[in-house]
């Protein structure tokens, strides 16, 4: 099995945001879908360690703002490359709107809002699954929504390949960071995304 056939699958990139009652909380996510028509309904599949994972869980409400092209690689390490369960991801980020179910839309770097409630979840292992009626839907600009291929041509860091130095680098997949050495430790974890060895690749 070649598990980068799944890579050539398109995908859409969302802030997706919830409050447990005191904090607002986001992460990103390359996994929603609009799945009916009437009612109108979303899925949103969420990593369980995500702190977004266990609000949503917990209170079925979330919006999820569509990333557009014009979002730049900050509102990626904001609100993907760290945990809200160790900081405030809306510290000092003063772009956003407050839905009527009471969660935020980002409104810098997307396009549109979408807010919803959840009605059924299922436990796909990694990931639960959320089906939500959507409640409250809004276009905030009329920039392209940015694909997860976009994302990776055009806003995240370009590699600077040190090749001079005439080490091995592994780059990471996901955020571009560069590890030098010859053997990248199987326990290694991507400092900037946190994402693991699976996701770098030799160059
Ligand atoms: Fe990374």
């Amino acid at each position: 099995m070649d598990a980068n056939a799944l890579f050539k699958i398109s995908y859409g990139l969302f802030v997706l945001s919830a409050n447990d009652g005191k904090k607002d909380n986001a992460c990103i996510i390359n996994t929603l879908q609009q799945v009916s028509s009437d009612p109108l309904m979303v899925t949103v599949a969420v990593n369980k360690s995500n702190y977004t994972h266990d609000i949503i869980d917990k209170t079925g409400l979330f919006t999820a703002s569509v990333i557009s092209e014009a979002a730049n690689f900050e509102l990626f390490k904001r609100f993907g490359f760290q945990s809200g369960k160790s900081v405030d991801k809306f510290e000092n980020f003063p772009h956003y709107l407050r839905a009527v179910n009471k969660t935020l839309a980002v409104t810098e770097g997307t396009c549109a809002y979408i807010s919803a409630e959840v009605v059924k979840k299922l436990d796909l292992g990694s990931h639960t699954l959320f089906a939500a009626k959507v409640e409250e839907a809004k276009i905030l600009s009329d920039t392209p929504p940015a694909t997860y291929a976009y994302y990776h041509a055009n806003i995240k860091p370009k590699a600077e390949t040190k090749k001079e130095t005439g080490k091995t680098i592994w780059r990471c997949k996901i955020c571009g960071y560069e590890y030098e050495g010859e053997d990248l430790p199987d326990d290694f974890v991507c400092p900037i995304c946190k994402h693991g060895k699976i996701d770098f690749e030799k160059v």
